[in-house]
């Protein structure tokens, strides 16, 4: 944990990251924090609720990071910290994203996806080497369970992922999106007689 703890202090890229989800009219909400430093992604906290009311999302997300959290009337001092960070959400349902933004999260994005995103985010979140905190058990469970479908005559591993729940993992895959595609307008620094 020291190294986690260390590496919190040289935070280089720190989205939190949402997927909110209507199945069968359902709501799935789950909020992530992650972090990357050199080639380890961090992920050190997470809450999440299967079942909520959209009125509800707020107040479940500001309870990210705030350690002993009282709920509503919570006075810690990290208590809806994600408000101030970018969040990347899932695209399907923009209406609980503009829930969000007017209601304390206005850094919330939908995420691109496009084709082949699934896969592409997949093999690129596992590029790195992935350091999750105790606390986050759903999210380790979720990163030790995914795999991808075996043919059950050969015992090959196929190219299709298992189509289990995977809303943690979704998220960080939202979250790195914007470090695999990475604004191409964005500037160079040149540094000249160096
Ligand atoms: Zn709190």
């Amino acid at each position: 944990m020291h190294e986690l703890l260390a590496a919190i202090n040289e935070i280089v890229w720190g989205p939190v990251t949402i997927i909110l989800l209507i199945g069968t009219g359902i709501l799935i909400a789950v909020l992530v924090r992650c972090f990357i430093v050199d080639r380890t992604l961090y992920i050190d906290w997470e809450v999440g609720k299967i079942g909520c009311e959209v009125t509800e999302l707020p107040a479940l997300f500001d309870r990210l990071g705030c350690e002993g959290c009282e709920g509503v009337n919570c006075k810690g001092e990290q208590h809806g910290m994600a408000r101030a960070w970018p969040s990347v959400a899932d695209s399907a349902n923009p209406e609980l994203i503009s829930h969000l933004q007017q209601h304390g999260y206005p850094r919330m994005a939908a995420a691109k996806k496009g084709p082949n995103s699934v896969k592409e985010g997949v093999i690129f979140l596992q590029s790195y080497d992935i350091v999750v905190h105790p606390r986050c058990i759903q999210t380790i469970d979720e990163l030790t369970l995914y795999s991808y479908k075996i043919d059950k005559l050969t015992d090959e591993v196929l190219p299709i992922l298992e189509d289990r729940k995977n809303h943690r993992i979704d998220s960080l895959r939202y979250a790195l999106e914007r470090v695999r595609r990475p604004r191409t307008m964005r500037t160079r620094r040149v540094i000249h007689g160096a």
